[in-house]
């Protein structure tokens, strides 16, 4: 009987390249101690595993908006119009985190620019950047990585909701900043990487882009700076961190992506209990 090679190597977390389990660093990448189990679980990337962070980030986005829809529950939060059926009142909306130019500049809530991305006003609202995210997370996976999607996500939706409150938007919330600067990285992808799947790719998200601008100035409240700004942000990030034919992700990448999701991780924590302390209080 032979013992099976696969016990004594495994797959660098880091360059996917089969490596003695033993190791003390990658011959391939270079990357310490690779076999460090948290590198493993945290850092290394494949299908399924990817699947499971955007399903993650949606049940995050149902979680908080069954939240406030509870903890805010009155008479018109069934308002049968199709904008309002189902919404949080503004003032909760501030109270757990809502974003603009008055809760970063008057009340000095920095942490809303990533609270803001998990909180939605209505069901239509939170259905439409689902339905959005669901679609372009994968895509972006696929062109740029799961490390690179979770940076570009979570920067984008700050720097969409930072220039909107710059240019003066008071209140803010939705997760389609984000959603913005994932499609604007798959611009810069396929206007980059040309070619006829790259030209399918600018056309087919740029249809995208013009659909969310039309929506946007036809349908009164939305945040239009958000959207570009997030657009913007994106295509500027997918310059910058390039995409998967053009370079491998990082190291550097894949502690920044870690870095974003405890750092969102954290300030929902805090927008819900200091949420909850600020409801109790009042009453
Ligand atoms: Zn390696």
């Amino acid at each position: 009987m032979t013992t099976s090679p696969k016990k004594n190597s495994l797959l660098c977390p880091n360059c996917r390249k089969l490596i003695s389990r033993s190791a003390s660093r990658c011959p391939y990448c270079d990357i310490t101690n690779p076999s460090a189990w948290w590198k493993n679980t945290f850092l290394s990337s494949n299908r399924t595993k990817d699947e499971y962070y955007v399903r993650a980030i949606i049940y995050v986005n149902v979680a908080m908006f069954a939240l406030l829809v509870l903890v805010d529950f009155r008479p018109s939060t069934f308002n049968f119009s199709p904008f309002a059926f189902l919404s949080p009142s503004n003032n909760a909306l501030l109270i757990f985190g809502s974003t603009g130019s008055i809760p970063l500049f008057q009340l000095e809530r920095w942490w809303s620019l990533i609270s803001a991305n998990y909180l939605h006003g209505s069901l239509l609202h939170i259905l439409f950047n689902m339905l959005a995210f669901s679609q372009l997370a994968p895509f972006v996976q696929r062109e740029f990585g799961n490390n690179r999607m979770i940076v570009i996500y979570t920067l984008g939706g700050v720097a969409g909701y930072l220039l909107s409150a710059i240019v003066g938007v008071k209140w803010t919330i939705g997760a389609s900043a984000a959603v913005c600067s994932l499609i604007g990285a798959l611009l810069y992808y396929g206007k980059s990487r040309g070619g006829r799947f790259g030209q399918a790719v600018f056309s087919q998200i740029g249809g995208w882009a013009i659909g969310i601008g039309i929506f946007g100035f036809l349908v009164p409240g939305i945040n239009n700076w958000g959207h570009g700004g997030g657009m913007a942000a994106g295509a500027l990030l997918g310059y910058l961190f390039g995409y998967r034919e053009q370079r491998r992700e990082s190291m550097a990448l894949k502690y920044l992506a870690m870095a974003c999701i405890l750092t969102t991780i954290l300030t929902l924590i805090w927008a819900v209990t200091s949420g909850f302390f600020l409801l109790l209080w009042r009453v």
